[in-house]
């Protein structure tokens, strides 16, 4: 009899990718073969994203289409995994009866067995508080042969007014460093070059076993790990990145130049009223401190438009904080009311069209910043990393400077994987191009 086959797909954030690898990872283990379609699959699992009510929306659609689906391929079992499932729970299985399961954050560790069960006796729902928060690592489960995520915490603590992260994802919970370096240094061991650490606020790694501020000496650890060339860490939190995390950049051969580090807003209202706990001359400070310990960092931003009370006064000082920083790259969204939150409570007051102009407006300003940027870089020699062929034009090769600068270039498809040295000739508000000169 052949295996059965697992069709996962993740929506949202990078830890969510991350998490749908370790559950692929934990079914891998248990006798499964991915499926490359949902049609081919006998397991169907969407991990997903509350974030934005879009991302809900999305979802939900995907799986009011598979019903058909389930109709003539009973043994189905479709499942739907992470925080959506922590949020709704039996919400979900009275909306759609053709889900057989709904599995929150912290049951990823009992993947394998909530699906035997459900291909066995029907409907399961699992939704603990409390459950373990990491699933053990198959090596081989990674977004390419060179490159991969490694989780250093779960969860969060800060509560901002407007997000539901910490009720979905639960209280904040840092992995030993031990397990992070055994990790990595097996990742590295089958051929990972690229390594990026991920957690909700990186910077705060360590408090909950007692030691805080402990990301300087993890990424210090990791960086003496032979055959790691790169090393990145997501998503810094501005009131508690520290100067010695700027300092290991600095000083640490592997880490790269380059940070995330959401402003969200540039105002102080809206910043208070967002729980921030930073101002925004604070978050000002931060990228001059930045930028002069380390003056090729490059530095990247998510804004909210359209938080309640936001008024035009509000926008600009935004808009000013964007046109000043001059952003390596901007994620803007339209701010959409979570159930639960802090924020929810307040009146929903931005029209619709209001938000959009807002978001429009931030992203042709970052392309202006962008555009201008990149010029810059013409004429010089910047190092990448070859990830494969660009999806745009396939005979180019597409890879990242350590900034995370998107670079393309003609080179056969066998670079993958390697640094190279190119001459960039010409750039876009999106990316730099130009002539591959050597390997390095
Ligand atoms: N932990 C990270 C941080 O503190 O910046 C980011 C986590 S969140 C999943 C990613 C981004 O989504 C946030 O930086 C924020 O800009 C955006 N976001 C979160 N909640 C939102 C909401 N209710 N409406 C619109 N955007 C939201
Ligand atoms: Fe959400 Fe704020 Fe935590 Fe980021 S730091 S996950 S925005 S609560």
């Amino acid at each position: 009899m052949s295996p059965p086959t697992v069709f996962i797909q993740a929506f949202g954030c990078q830890m969510n990718k991350l998490d749908a690898e370790l559950a692929l990872s934990a079914l891998r283990r248990a006798g499964y073969e991915e499926a490359s379609s949902p049609k081919e699959a006998d397991v169907i699992l969407y991990n997903t994203c509350s974030v934005r009510a879009h991302a809900e929306e999305r979802v939900y659609s995907n799986l009011g289409n598979l019903k058909s689906l389930k109709r003539h391929k009973p043994h189905l079992v479709i499942g739907v995994l992470g925080c959506m499932a922590q949020k709704d729970r039996e919400k979900i299985l009275e909306r759609l009866p053709h889900v057989g399961l709904v599995c929150g954050t912290r049951e990823f560790p009992r993947i394998a067995e909530l699906v035997a069960e459900a291909r066995r006796s029907g409907p399961v729902l699992a939704c603990s508080e409390t459950g373990a928060v990491s699933v053990e690592r198959d090596v081989a489960c990674r977004p390419t042969r060179f490159q991969a995520y490694v989780s250093v915490m779960r969860g969060c603590d800060n509560f901002c007014a407007y997000c539901v992260v910490p009720y979905v994802r639960g209280r904040e919970i840092s992995r030993r460093p031990e397990k992070i370096v055994d990790e990595v240094r097996r990742l590295v061991g089958d051929g990972c070059r690229e390594i990026t650490l991920v957690g909700q606020n990186v910077n705060s790694y360590g408090k909950s076993f007692g030691k805080p501020g402990a990301l300087p000496e993890l990424l210090a650890r990791l960086d003496g790990i032979a055959g790691l060339d790169r090393l990145r860490f997501i998503t810094s939190h501005p009131k508690d990145i520290s100067r010695e995390t700027l300092e290991a950049v600095r000083d640490l051969p592997a880490v790269c130049e380059h940070l995330h580090v959401p402003a969200q807003s540039g105002s102080d209202r809206i910043l208070a009223a967002m729980n921030r706990r930073y101002t925004s001359r604070r978050y000002r400070e931060l990228l001059a401190l930045a930028k002069e310990l380390v003056p090729d960092m490059a530095i990247a931003s998510d804004f909210i438009v359209g938080f309640p009370g936001e008024t035009e006064e509000d926008f600009e000082q935004t808009a000013s904080l964007l046109r000043e920083a001059r952003f390596q790259q901007c994620f803007v969204f339209k701010y959409s009311p979570r159930p639960g939150t802090r924020a929810a409570k307040l009146k929903d007051d931005v029209p619709l069209s209001e938000k959009r102009r807002r978001n429009a407006r931030l992203l042709e300003i970052q392309s202006e910043v962008s555009s201008e940027e990149h010029k810059k870089f013409i004429g010089r020699e910047v190092e990448v990393l070859v990830e494969g062929s660009s999806k745009r034009d396939s005979n180019r090769l597409t890879g990242r400077r350590r900034t995370n600068h998107i670079v393309v270039f003609e080179g056969p498809v066998e670079l993958a994987g390697k640094l190279v040295r190119v001459h960039v000739t010409a750039a876009t508000p999106l990316t730099l191009s130009g002539k591959l000169r050597r390997t390095c």
